[in-house]
């Protein structure tokens, strides 16, 4: 086999495996380029079988191993407009290699794979695993199977994770927290001129989502405030108000969907009970005029934890070590490192590419981006050698 990095990289953005998909096509090639070198590969199927997360160990059973994680679907290409192939990576003879996910985040699985052969080589002396997931784009719905795979297959424990999510190889050890919901409300309809004796969905609607705004200016006013991330506070926006047919109709339903973003300080779960129970007391106070009167929320995405590794923890000297990057930051998106922390292993983010290339037309990973990747997993091999 013994591929280049870009020749790795080109093969693995020409499988078109979106998010929700299945991505058998793309971890089978995988699967079958770890195994021609020897590796043991494991795979963590969904249920269906449709869908496949993989994870094996280079180096010795021994505690104290290096998790690199990545994911292997990418988002759509519908509407926007491509100069080329989205699933061709093309070379302009600029520096920069062109196709979807070649940034976000193909470009380090390929980095993890192009290494393979150098770790084998090497004396390991403590373990490299990879990790490869699904869904990632829709809501980082595979990592948590994966992740307790991991900890099942294996009896030595890893320290670190590494999560590949581009960062132009600046150490992440911060991430919000996200959970994105829907709430349904189901009123009584009639007559516009009955407003005070029917109960208006799209009345009670609009109150709940000032009641979430007043609930994230409550935590800010409290002090719950997180300087490391911009903004430095949990954010709760409601999205989508959709209800209501006519202006002279009250409404008998109305939808919210809405999104939490926590700071790690913050819990996602506690403000979601305290809005359920506003919500229980709202039913009980208008079930005197509608009896059929309700309000359901339901989680439309299981929720991601935060990431909140302490500038102080090893990995973070650990990964500035290997990138010879001494600074650090956080991010605004959610990335399955929040999850790898929640797994009991210290977390971080630091890929190649820029996220401000991720998820648009004409996504880029430079060639300067994959060489530092590609350096920074060959340090990490050289640091768990003999
Ligand atoms: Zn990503």
């Amino acid at each position: 086999m013994d591929l280049n990095v870009e020749e790795i990289l080109k093969k693995l953005v020409s499988f078109p495996v979106l998010g929700g998909e299945s991505n058998l096509s793309i971890i089978y090639w995988i699967k079958e380029y770890l195994e021609y070198y020897g590796v043991v590969v494991k795979l963590v199927p969904n249920s269906e079988g449709t869908k496949s997360s993989l994870h094996c160990r280079i180096g010795p059973s021994t505690d104290g191993g290096v998790i690199l994680s990545g994911h292997t679907d990418v988002v759509p290409v519908k509407g926007q407009n491509w100069d080329s192939d989205p699933f061709l990576l093309t070379d302009k003879n600029d520096g920069k290699l062109y196709g979807r996910g070649s940034c976000d985040m193909k470009g380090f699985l390929a980095c993890c794979l192009y290494v393979i052969p150098t770790m084998i080589k090497a004396n390991l002396i403590k373990p490299i695993y990879l990790a490869f997931s699904y869904d990632e784009e829709i809501g980082c719905l595979a990592a948590p199977d994966l992740i307790i795979d991991i900890k099942k297959t294996y009896n030595e424990k890893p320290k670190y994770a590494i999560i590949g999510e581009p960062s132009l190889m600046q150490p992440i050890i911060g991430q919000k927290g996200i959970c994105v919901l829907r709430t349904s409300v189901n009123g009584s309809a009639g007559h516009s001129s009955r407003i005070r004796q029917e109960v208006s969905a799209v009345h009670e609607a609009a109150r709940l989502a000032l009641w979430l705004e007043s609930k994230m200016n409550a935590l800010v006013e409290s002090g719950s405030i997180d300087e490391r991330f911009h903004p430095p506070h949990t954010s709760i926006h409601v999205g989508v108000i959709e209800g209501g047919i006519a202006p002279n109709v009250i409404a008998d339903k109305a939808i919210l969907r809405w999104d939490i973003r926590v700071i790690p300080k913050d819990n996602t779960a506690e403000i979601i009970q305290e809005f359920e129970e506003h919500c229980r007391n709202r039913v009980e106070e208008l079930k005197s005029i509608f009896p059929g009167f309700e309000i359901n929320t339901i989680e439309e995405h299981p929720n991601v934890p935060p990431l909140d590794t302490s500038a102080e923890d090893s990995i973070v000297a650990f990964v500035q070590k290997v990138t010879k990057n001494h600074t650090w930051d956080t991010v605004a998106y959610a990335a399955e490192a929040g999850q790898f922390a929640l797994g009991g292993f210290e977390s971080i983010i630091c890929g190649p590419g820029s996220i401000a290339q991720a998820h648009r037309a004409n996504e880029f990973i430079a060639k300067s981006e994959l060489a530092k990747g590609v350096k920074m997993i060959e340090s990490i091999v050289e640091k768990l050698s003999i």
